[in-house]
């Protein structure tokens, strides 16, 4: 077994903040409308064990824009349903001339696992609970086009926090770069373990005060099926926690809305505030595709920029 290889990306908090800066500025150089062909021939093999819209297409799209090829691996019609291993189906797309795999798993640490046997570099698009290091870049790119810096600005992370790889990973880049945090869910969905993430994050049961004062509000899918066994139903969550026009106000003036999707309109945010000036959403999957050449780009010199 072998360290993994130069130029994976397997999650944010092994990831220097130099590397972080390294990656966004690469993002800034990256324009998907002028491809490049730095990748030209390069093979991106795309594994995805989970369903995906955003993350897999604009995986896609952005190593279509560097000259590469791509090809999708999904669980379901391939040898993954006969029960291949990770492993194995991970040797079988090496042999087949893979030169990176982008990977998507519901088990936390299966790309780490794929990285540690491969050659080549692997990149996580998101791994069961643990990180989604590609979201959490997106993310900070979307607030830079917005904010100075990310120092000292007041982050509210709203949701379903516990199950949330997207927070995870958000919270360990936020960190990094002196943002303050703060959590808000119910206790289902924000056990105190939680605080253990990083130093100085702030929990509360209250949206109000975790929406009061902010630069950006942050918001996480909510499962109906989860609600389903929990003590807070859906109506108690959608009265408590969903993000309402009135309840928008409480933020600063200028706040960002953001969400990794898929939104339910009507469960964490009201409609008129998905569609509101406001709201972020969109402007973050377009920001996905030149994060993602840029961490493409890396994948293939070692570096960024
Ligand atoms: N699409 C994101 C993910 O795959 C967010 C979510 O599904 O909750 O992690």
């Amino acid at each position: 077994m072998r360290n993994a290889a130069r130029g994976s990306l397997l999650d944010i908090e092994h990831l220097k903040a130099e590397e972080i800066v390294g990656l966004l500025n690469s993002a800034r150089r990256m324009n998907p409308q002028k491809p490049r062909p730095i990748l030209k021939g390069a093979r991106v093999l795309l594994l995805f064990y989970e369903p995906s819209t955003r993350t897999r297409s604009s995986f896609e799209i952005a190593a279509k824009s560097l000259g590469a090829m791509t090809t999708l691996v999904q669980a379901s019609g391939s040898s993954i349903e006969k029960g291949e291993s990770l492993l194995d189906t991970s040797y079988t797309l090496r042999s087949l001339g893979a030169d990176v795999i982008v990977a998507r798993h519901p088990n936390a640490g299966a790309p780490a696992l794929m990285a540690r046997h491969l050659d080549i570099p692997v990149i996580n698009a998101g791994d069961g609970m643990h990180e989604h290091p590609s979201q959490a870049l997106l993310d900070a790119y979307t607030i830079l086009r917005h904010k100075r810096n990310l120092k000292n600005l007041q982050v509210a992370i709203i949701g379903d926090i516990y199950h949330s790889r997207v927070a995870r990973s958000a919270i360990h880049l936020l960190s990094k770069f002196g943002s303050r945090i703060t959590l808000c869910g119910p206790a289902e969905f924000l056990p105190e373990v939680a605080m253990t993430l990083a130093p100085d994050l702030h929990i509360t049961r209250t949206v109000e005060d975790a929406i009061r004062g902010a630069d950006v509000i942050m918001l996480l899918r909510v499962q109906k099926e989860r609600l389903a066994g929990m003590k807070t139903s859906l109506p108690d969550y959608v009265s408590r926690y969903q993000i309402t026009a009135s309840r928008l106000k409480l933020a600063k003036k200028d706040a960002i809305l953001m969400h990794p999707g898929p939104i339910i309109r009507g469960l964490e945010l009201a409609g008129e505030v998905a569609d509101s000036p406001q709201s972020v959403i969109l402007e973050e999957v377009r920001n996905g595709v030149p994060v993602r050449m840029a961490i493409l780009a890396r994948a293939f010199t070692g570096r960024a920029g």
